[in-house]
C-alpha cells in the first residue's frame, strides 16, 4: 500500500510516523527543500505548478493521495484524481474549504451558525457590507490565510480605504470577505473522520489558545463541556462531513457563544490533520493521523476515546535541549527536526494525566521549567 502525501512539514511527518506503523508505505511532494519527511519517506521536492514529468513520477503505483496543507492548488489535486488515483478528501471538498467564501456560504445552507459575512470585491463592497452587518468585524483574505495572516479588525472610526488597500487593493488584488466580530467565551474545535462507507467518529471538542495568531496550548477533552455541546458539536462536523462526501480527518474550528444557537459559531474548516488534533497521538485510542490514513485507504476506523485529560503545548521557534524536556516525568516530546525559526512550529509536547487536576499540576511544572519556545502564559485562563 503506498499513499502519496501532497506537502512535507510536520504534519506529514507525523502521518508517515503513523503509517508505517500499520505497514503502509509513503511519497511525499514537497515544494521546499527543508521538508520535514525527507529521512522518512521518499519526497519529491518540485514545485506545485507540476511538471507533467513530476506528477507522473509522483502518481506512479499510488494506492490512494492525501494532503497535509489545505493550499496545494485544487488543479493538481484535480490532475491526481484523473489519472486515476483516489483523491482524499476529494478535489470538490478542498476547494470547498480553501475559500473563506465558499465554507461559510455552506455553512449558511446548512444551517450552522456563522459570523454574518459579505464577499468584498473593491472599497465600495466593503463600504456596504460595513452598513449592513456592522462593526467592530473582521476583514480578511479568501485564501491563503494562516495563524491569522492576511487579516484586520475594522472598529468603528478606521480608515476604511487603508485597510481595503492593505488586504484587497491592487496589486495584492486579493478577494476579501468581511465578517461580523463575534463575541466569543473561548476558542473550541472538533475533529471528525469520515470513511469511504460514510462511518463517521468524532474526537472529544478541544479548547484552543493562540498567542500572536499561533495555537500555543490545546487541551482535550475541552473542560466545561456538557455533553448536550459535545452532541451538538458533532451533529455540525457530522453534516460537513456528509455534504462535502468527505473521506479523512475533518477539523471544525469554532467560537464557544453563549447567545448562539446551541452556543457554537462556525469559523472555519481545515480539510486535513489539525494542530489542536495533536494531543490524539498520545491521549486517544487511535491517533487523529492514524484515523485519517485509515479512511484515505479503505480500512475501518478506530475508536476517538481518549486515555484520560490531554495537552499539547506548541513549541514555536526553537527546540529546548532535549535533557530539559525529557527530564519532565511523563512529558511526551515531539520533535519535528526543523532548523530554528521565529515564529515557526519546531514541535510540541504532549502530557496525559488521569485527572484534570493532575493535568493542571503537570502544566504547572512544565512552565515552572521555563524551556525555550513554550508559551504557557494561557493556562490561567484554563478552567482545569
Ligand atoms: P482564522 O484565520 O479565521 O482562524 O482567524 C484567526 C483568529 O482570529 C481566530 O482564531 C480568532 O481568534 C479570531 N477571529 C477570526 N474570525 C473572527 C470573528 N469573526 N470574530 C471574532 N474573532 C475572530
Amino acid at each position: 500500500m503506498i499513499v502519496g502525501i501532497l506537502g512535507g512539514g510536520q504534519l506529514a511527518r507525523m502521518l508517515v510516523l503513523a503509517g508505517t506503523r500499520l505497514g503502509m508505505r509513503f511519497r511525499v511532494w514537497e515544494p521546499a527543500t527543508d521538508s520535514g519527511t525527507a529521512e522518512l519517506a521518499p519526497t519529491i521536492n518540485a514545485p506545485f505548478d507540476h511538471a507533467h514529468s513530476t506528477l507522473s513520477e509522483f502518481v506512479r503505483d499510488l494506492d490512494a493521495c492525501t494532503l497535509e496543507f489545505e493550499n496545494v492548488p485544487a488543479s493538481l489535486a484535480e490532475s491526481i484524481s484523473a489519472l486515476g488515483v483516489p483523491m482524499r478528501p476529494s478535489p470538490s471538498a478542498l476547494k470547498t474549504a480553501q475559500d473563506r467564501l465558499s465554507e461559510k456560504t455552506l455553512f449558511k445552507s446548512l444551517s450552522i451558525p456563522t459570523p454574518k459575512f459579505a464577499a468584498i470585491d473593491s472599497l465600495a463592497d466593503l463600504q456596504a457590507a460595513i452598513a449592513s452587518i456592522g462593526q467592530p468585524g473582521i476583514l480578511k483574505t479568501r485564501r491563503f490565510g494562516y495563524d491569522g495572516k492576511g487579516q484586520r479588525v475594522i472598529r468603528p472610526g478606521d480608515d476604511l480605504a487603508s485597510a481595503w488597500s492593505a488586504l484587497g487593493a491592487p496589486p495584492t488584488d486579493a478577494a476579501l470577505i468581511y465578517e461580523q466580530f463575534v463575541t466569543f467565551t473561548r476558542e473550541l474545535s472538533i475533529i471528525g473522520v469520515r470513511a469511504i462507507d460514510g462511518d463517521m467518529r468524532c474526537y472529544p471538542l478541544t479548547e484552543n489558545h493562540h498567542a500572536e495568531g499561533i495555537l500555543r496550548l490545546s487541551i482535550a477533552p475541552a473542560p466545561n463541556v456538557t455533553p448536550q455541546l459535545q452532541a451538538h458539536a458533532e451533529a455540525l462536523i457530522r453534516s460537513v462531513m456528509t455534504s462535502l462526501d468527505y473521506v479523512g480527518v475533518l477539523a471544525l474550528e469554532l467560537f464557544e457563544s453563549p447567545s448562539a444557537p446551541g452556543g457554537l459559531v462556525a469559523n472555519e474548516i481545515a480539510p486535513r490533520v489539525h494542530n489542536s488534533g495533536h494531543w490524539t497521538i498520545d491521549g486517544a485510542a487511535t491517533s487523529q493521523f492514524e484515523n485519517h490514513l485509515r479512511a484515505v485507504v479503505g480500512l475501518p476506523l478506530g475508536a476517538c476515546e481518549c486515555a484520560g485529560h490531554s495537552a499539547m503545548v506548541n513549541v514555536i521557534g526553537q527546540m529546548p535541549d532535549a535533557r530539559a524536556s525529557l527530564g519532565i516525568p511523563a512529558l511526551h516530546v515531539h520533535d519535528y527536526a526543523k532548523a530554528p525559526r521565529a515564529g515557526r512550529k519546531v514541535g510540541h509536547f504532549n502530557i496525559v494525566a488521569p485527572t484534570a487536576a493532575e493535568l493542571r499540576e503537570r502544566l504547572l511544572t512544565l512552565r515552572e521549567a521555563n524551556l525555550t519556545g513554550v508559551d504557557l502564559s494561557a493556562l490561567d485562563r484554563v478552567a482545569l
